[in-house]
């Protein structure tokens, strides 16, 4: 069963960062207007935060490598990361920077404003990665995203010689062919699968498989697309002309759907991590299984199941496309 057996394994993740301050009034402000909202909310972020915390509370061992800035939201994150038993030692706080923030206004219709000031996040650096020599020795998984300096992302993707998952996003177009090689597994959701490959969309099975046909020409080793609601497909690089889809996890009602593309690739790593001889479709089964508990659930790192809160499941449906 897939998640009997947690700890003991290292999986090390090169990102961040951030708080989330959401105000709420009825209608958004125009310019040079002030509003009285009627409420204010705060809550951690980060894509790579997101993914490291999905997988600490699978009960993988993980680590995180990211710069905070010396401010009290970077204060809060140390202490949020440590309660969710990352491992910060190469966590930095760095002087006279902020933390990195997005700061959401939403308005009643849900229409929204986001600023985003990237502050600490920016000076990530491969130096940083040479730092953290021993992490990069010991740990079976790697996780990426293309939130951070491009370069140290491509440093870490290089230096590392476990399992990498390079998650590219935000979407980028034209995403150069070294990041596609450089990863072990390609892990997209659908906007990105399309920007990647330049397709119009990328939303039905058979334009995912042309997606990942396209990525595979790019150099790409292994390809997982998320698809929402329809679940995951994936390509392997030693079967190039298998295409597997995994049917989403069923889901009673959907609350909220933020993270859950953090989850399933916090839970992917886990999976990979603690049971490297199962075969995808059942690790990726239980990426969305996870990935379907935090729809349910409000909130980013808030709807990310524990292990204890996940039911064993024996087979997950899958087919070939
Ligand atoms: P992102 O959050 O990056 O946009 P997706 O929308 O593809 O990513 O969702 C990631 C995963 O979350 C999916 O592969 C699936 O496992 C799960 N998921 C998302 N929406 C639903 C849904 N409506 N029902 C069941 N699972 C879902």
């Amino acid at each position: 069963h897939l998640f009997e057996l947690f700890g003991a394994e290292f999986i090390f993740y090169l990102i961040i960062r951030n708080s989330l301050p959401n105000d709420y009034a009825n209608r958004l402000p125009k310019a040079g207007e002030t509003l009285h909202g009627d409420k204010f909310s705060t809550g951690f972020g980060g894509k790579g935060a997101n993914q490291c915390v999905a997988a600490a509370r699978l009960g993988a061992k993980t680590a995180i490598i990211t710069k905070l800035g010396e401010d009290l939201w970077g204060a809060n994150y140390l202490e949020q990361l440590q309660s969710e038993n990352v491992n910060v030692d190469f966590v930095q706080k760095c002087q006279g920077q902020t933390t990195g923030i997005a700061q959401i206004c939403v308005a009643d219709s849900g229409e929204n404003h986001i600023v985003i000031v990237v502050g600490a996040n920016n000076l990530l650096s491969s130096e940083d990665v040479k730092q953290a020599k021993k992490l990069f020795e010991t740990a079976k998984i790697l996780v990426c995203q293309f939130e951070t300096p491009l370069n140290a992302t491509l440093a870490a993707l290089q230096a590392f010689k476990g399992i990498s998952i390079l998650n590219t996003a935000p979407a980028r177009k034209n995403t150069p062919s070294e990041y596609i090689k450089a990863a072990t597994i390609l892990c997209l959701n659908e906007t990105e699968a399309a920007l990647t490959t330049g397709m119009d969309k990328v939303t039905t099975l058979s334009q995912a498989k042309e997606a990942m046909e396209h990525l595979l020409e790019m150099g790409a080793n292994n390809v997982i697309i998320t698809l929402g609601a329809l679940g995951a497909v994936y390509v392997r690089s030693d079967e190039p002309e298998m295409f597997i889809h995994v049917s989403a996890f069923a889901v009673d009602k959907v609350v909220d759907t933020t993270g859950a593309g953090d989850a399933f690739i916090g839970a992917l790593a886990y999976n990979l991590a603690q049971y490297p001889d199962l075969p995808w479709h059942q690790l990726i089964g239980a990426a969305n299984q996870v990935a379907a508990y935090s729809v349910m659930h409000p909130g980013t790192q808030t709807s990310f199941p524990k292990a204890n809160e996940i039911q064993k499941v024996a087979v997950y449906a899958w087919s070939e496309i």
